[in-house]
């Protein structure tokens, strides 16, 4: 019976070392690595952006009632209550609808945001309000505009022209478009973003490359063209939509376009998370 009794005091000490491999080997909050991570919100998008200092930027979080806070906790550990900044790509539920939950969660540096606006009493301005609240530092997502992380350089891409405080209802032709360059992989990111867009940064940003190319708009035929799929010449496409959603995501011209360019296709609905280093 005396190995039974040494299981016994043995289980608790491997479920601590089990758990405790698993929450070191999730999280960066001992040895920082900079990564991109896709989450699997289901329907909509979010994505944490690391640096190997430690910086975290979050892009988009999802829709309300989410899974953004269990994300998060699977990439941080459950003990980080730190974003440096967040980004909103523009003002569509399945984009900002999570960050509730984040700001309730976690301290948020400062948030980026595309300057659109919603009717008074919409959930979009109750974000806002909710941002105003903390105090925390709302800045402009426009073209040309740099975030020097140290070793990584997260660039604006789009939009370019000043439509600030404006009411527009459907504002994914103004989402904000990021584009990450690290030592690894450079990505970028295209929010909503449609065909129009994609040609108005390829001739901003006539010598642009990706790595790894976040498609627009969760895989929409309203987005990744041929033009620009030539252009961006990505080695991973990522699509962000969740299981049957209604839109019919990703929609089949999308993907045969990267299939027949022999782009990597990884969808976050089929992983829990997709991290990439960066
Ligand atoms: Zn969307």
């Amino acid at each position: 019976m005396k190995w039974l009794m040494r299981l016994w005091i043995a289980l608790p000490l491997i479920t601590i070392l089990i758990s405790g491999h698993i929450w070191w080997s999730h999280s960066a909050i001992f040895r920082p690595i900079a990564q991109v991570s896709f989450l699997n919100v289901d329907q909509g998008d979010a994505t944490l952006i690391q640096t190997d200092t430690g910086q975290r930027v979050l892009v988009d979080c999802g829709d309300i009632d989410g899974p953004i806070l269990t994300r998060l906790q699977e990439q941080l550990g459950f003990l980080a209550r730190r974003i440096d900044m967040l980004i909103v790509t523009h003002g569509h539920r399945d984009h900002y609808g999570g960050c509730f939950d984040v700001l309730e969660r976690y301290q948020v540096g400062a948030v980026m945001i595309n300057g659109v606006r919603k009717e008074e009493g919409s959930l979009y301005e109750g974000f806002l309000a909710a941002v105003t609240e903390r105090e925390i530092q709302i800045l402009p997502g426009l073209a040309g505009t740099e975030i020097d992380l140290g070793q990584q350089r997260l660039e604006i891409l789009h939009p370019t022209n000043q439509h600030w405080g404006d009411e527009i209802s459907n504002d994914n032709e103004f989402s904000i478009v990021v584009a990450g360059f690290g030592d690894e992989n450079t990505f970028v990111l295209m929010g909503d973003a449609y065909t129009s867009n994609e040609h108005e940064i390829m001739r901003r940003y006539p010598e642009l490359r990706a790595d790894i190319l976040k498609v627009g708009h969760h895989g929409s035929d309203t987005s990744t063209s041929q033009e620009w799929l030539n252009h961006i010449q990505p080695d991973i496409a990522i699509i962000s939509a969740g299981h049957d959603n209604r839109h019919g995501h990703p929609h089949t011209e999308v993907i045969e376009r990267l299939t027949s360019q022999k782009i990597t296709i990884k969808e976050t609905k089929h992983l829990t998370n997709i991290d990439i280093l960066w």
